[in-house]
């Protein structure tokens, strides 16, 4: 049975010290054994991914990165390879996370090109999808999804997809259970329409939005959640680590 992911998106956050002390907390609590239950991921700044794998070393917590440039190589200013983040021992890449696609213009055509360059570069792409609050007052939520998953997913490969809706990411608001539910369900079968059952059933999709220890729970419990992917509460080892300690095997 797959297990779920619970994935730390550090953000924009996080100095060589506190990153050191954030990964070394978790590093030395999940030990070389990891977790019987779930598997765990942090992504960190860009430059920050060789100290936090050093200190993650010999740990069971995977490396990752949050973007990628789509290209292999070249006259990128500012930018970074899948060539480069696998060499420095990441695992899994998040790509189209709506603070991207927002405030770098990103389409869905361009979050399926790096998810394609992570998949040529042997890591696998984390692929975030959500609709915005007016998107859901509009009774669209779902259609804005699988607009974006026909666009942004590759058509074959290894991947994981995070359903965070917009207006609940760093907000405090999560979508209700009902509402999770809904989605889950609704990209599970958009995953098995085009891939088929057992590929849709092999893919986890994570949840995404103002996940917390306190709600982490019922979520996790939700039909088809394969895990969360934490923003603010991945900064604090121990809510971080709480969270992981409510996963469960996929529902
Ligand atoms: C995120 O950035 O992917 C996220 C879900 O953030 P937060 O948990 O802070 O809402």
């Amino acid at each position: 049975m797959t297990r779920q992911l619970i994935a730390g998106n550090w953000k924009m956050n996080t100095l060589p010290e506190s990153a050191a002390v954030l990964a070394g907390a978790l590093a030395d609590r999940i030990g070389a054994g990891g977790d019987a239950v779930c598997d765990w991921l942090v992504c960190p700044p860009f430059p920050l991914i060789p100290l936090v794998g050093e200190a993650l070393a010999g740990s069971a917590v995977a490396l990752g990165a949050q973007d990628c440039h789509s290209a292999e190589a070249g006259a990128h200013t500012g930018d970074t390879s899948a060539a480069l983040l696998v060499a420095l021992g990441c695992a899994h890449v998040i790509v189209g996370h709506s603070e991207r696609r927002a405030d770098h213009g990103e389409s869905d055509a361009l979050v399926r090109a790096k998810a394609e360059a992570v998949l040529a570069a042997g890591m696998t792409p984390i692929i975030c999808v959500g609709e915005t609050r007016a998107e859901r007052d509009a009774g669209r939520a779902e259609a804005v999804i699988e607009s974006q998953l026909g666009g942004s997913l590759p058509d074959e490969g290894e991947i994981v997809i995070a359903y965070e809706p917009v207006w609940a990411i760093g907000t405090g608001l999560t979508a209700t259970p009902e509402d999770v539910r809904a989605v889950h369900a609704a990209i599970h079968g958009l995953l098995a329409d085009r891939f088929g059952p057992d590929k849709a059933t092999a893919t986890r999709i994570l949840y995404g939005g103002s996940v917390k220890p306190d709600n982490a729970a019922e979520l996790l419990a939700t039909p088809h959640v394969g895990g969360a992917l934490v923003g603010g509460a991945s900064l604090d080892a121990e809510a971080f680590l709480a969270i992981g300690a409510a996963a469960r095997p996929i529902p």
